[in-house]
């Protein structure tokens, strides 16, 4: 699909062509590609060409009493002069003698005459249409960005917060800025839309000097750009990044190709955890709220017990079958008591988790993973990128427990004491967020604690 520099250079050329020409005679062959107006040739007669304007994708003809809008979605070329053929869907006759003709194999390109006078301020009214980005300010797009939990990428394309980035150029943009495509808008801090701004900017310029793209069928009235030679990432799955050498990576991200490079553009696994009653799950159900991916270790386990061959073996190996199957009670009283058993059993099941989460983490592509791992550090695993603990004051982790779960003091310091103790896993957390007010504080540090995911 041709994106702003390739629909700039295709308005370049028409200018050079079409200028102060007028038009005698319009055919249509196909109506719907002319918004099925009934009046538009009829309305061109005679309408001289002023000029050809251009705001993101859309073509603009400056005519004596209209605004003739094309956009040429993703197949629409025009041929001067050429012979009209099968995907030749209207053509424009010219005093000079000449002929404009309108291609499109997928026909998906539409034209719209507007009067003048509601001209100006018909994309902007009518089509919801963002400015450009070299006519947007900073403030005008971080106020489209920051109140979305859309990812960036798909921010990028959205012609109603900036206008004609297409999926070739925003793949280019977030490579330079070094932004993972999926980071969600209110991730993005101001910094990083100054960036974006900037970039889509350079790159968007670089393309219109190279007369835009040529990577599928796009060329300008018989012109192919070069673009393509500049890319970096966009059709480069497999090859070397130039900045890092790593290899550039293509996944569907809201089914658009995503060529991004792993580590320019790196997300963060983040292994969560807490002590018993430090807040982890107020934590975690905020995180899931505000749309964030979490791996929970927990339910990983339970589905493993749902696996009736699964719980067979189990049952069988630790003598805990009660009519022939696993007694969930009579397991943990064995493993409980015996911390042989109790190691043997984890031996089982912990690398089953480990290679479940692994596997989660490999098939998904989300700039900030979370891993809700009550063991994090027991377990000793290594597949996260940083931890983080919740974490609480001691007398208020026991008294929130004895609330909780109606517990004697004893009760609740046993519970508290089989775990590794607060203080040696503030001792190996990367960050910590103490949970020692109300709800409303905790979401707060959990922001904060976000932001240190932007520049
Ligand atoms: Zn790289």
């Amino acid at each position: 699909m041709p994106e702003l520099p390739e629909v700039e250079t295709i308005k370049r050329h028409l200018n050079l062509l079409l200028t102060h020409d007028v038009i005698v005679k319009v055919d249509v062959f196909y109506r719907n590609i002319v918004s099925n107006d009934k009046d538009f040739e009829t309305k061109l007669v005679n309408q001289t060409i002023h000029e050809v304007k251009r705001s993101a994708k859309y073509l603009i003809f400056i005519l004596d009493d209209y605004m003739l809008y094309s956009h040429l979605r993703m197949e629409g070329k025009y041929f001067y002069d050429e012979l009209p053929d099968k995907h030749t869907h209207v053509v424009f006759h010219l005093k000079s003698g000449h002929k404009l003709s309108y291609h499109d194999t997928r026909k998906f390109g539409r034209f719209e005459l507007v009067d003048k006078k509601d001209g100006l301020t018909y994309l902007k009214e009518q089509k919801k249409l963002a400015s450009d980005p070299d006519s947007m300010t900073l403030d005008e797009f971080y106020q489209g960005v920051v109140n979305k939990s859309k990812t960036i990428k798909e921010i990028l394309l959205d012609q109603s917060v900036i206008g004609g980035i297409g999926n070739i150029y925003a793949n280019e943009i977030l490579y330079s800025a070094k932004i993972h495509p999926a980071k969600k808008g209110f991730l993005i801090s101001r910094n990083e839309a100054d960036l974006l701004l900037k970039t889509a900017n350079d790159v968007l310029n670089l393309s219109i000097q190279m007369g835009g793209t040529t990577i599928n069928t796009y060329e300008s009235l018989g012109h192919k750009g070069l673009y393509q030679r500049h890319l970096n990432v966009h059709g480069k799955t497999g090859e070397v990044c130039t900045r890092c050498g790593s290899i550039i990576d293509k996944v569907m991200l809201k089914n658009r190709g995503t060529y991004y490079c792993p580590t320019c553009q790196k997300g963060v696994v983040i292994g969560l955890t807490g002590g018993i009653a430090t807040g982890k799950t107020s934590a975690v159900n905020y995180l899931k709220k505000k749309g964030f991916m979490v791996i929970d270790s927990d339910e990983i386990v339970r589905n493993l017990y749902k696996d009736e061959a699964f719980s067979q073996m189990i049952g069988k190996k630790f003598n805990a079958l009660n009519e022939g199957k696993l007694d969930k009670k009579l397991l943990s009283s064995i493993i409980f008591k015996d911390n042989k058993q109790k190691r043997l059993l984890e031996k089982i099941i912990h690398p089953i988790v480990f290679s479940t989460i692994e596997e989660a983490v490999s098939k998904s592509f989300e700039h900030l993973i979370f891993l809700d791992i009550p063991l994090l550090f027991e377990t000793k695993f290594k597949g996260f990128d940083t931890s983080l603990l919740i974490d609480t004051d001691e007398s208020l982790q026991l008294e929130r427990l004895i609330q909780r779960d109606h517990l004697r003091i004893d009760e609740a310091l046993d519970r508290i004491n089989s775990q590794m103790s607060l203080v040696k896993k503030r001792k190996l957390a990367d960050k910590i967020i103490r949970n020692d007010g109300s709800l409303k504080a905790l979401y707060l540090k959990i922001d904060d604690y976000l932001k240190g995911f932007s520049i």
